[in-house]
């Protein structure tokens, strides 16, 4: 068993993925994605943050 130094130093930061969110942006046509993918906005009906990797643009997509 590790002392807990250790397992603190072996512990490596998961790899951010992107999470894609199946839809395009409006002006550039490429696929959003969720810049937050563990955030449902606590709205009616629930919504998620989607973003454009090209423009930087914030929209809300229906979950
Ligand atoms: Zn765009």
């Amino acid at each position: 068993m590790k002392t807990i130094s250790e397992h603190n130093n072996t512990y490596q930061q998961p790899k951010i993925e992107l999470s894609m969110a199946g839809v395009l942006c409006d002006d550039c046509q490429i696929e959003m994605f969720y810049p937050q993918p563990y955030a449902v906005l606590a709205c009616i009906p629930p919504k998620m943050t989607v973003q454009c990797p090209k423009c930087n643009k914030i929209d809300y997509k229906i979950r």
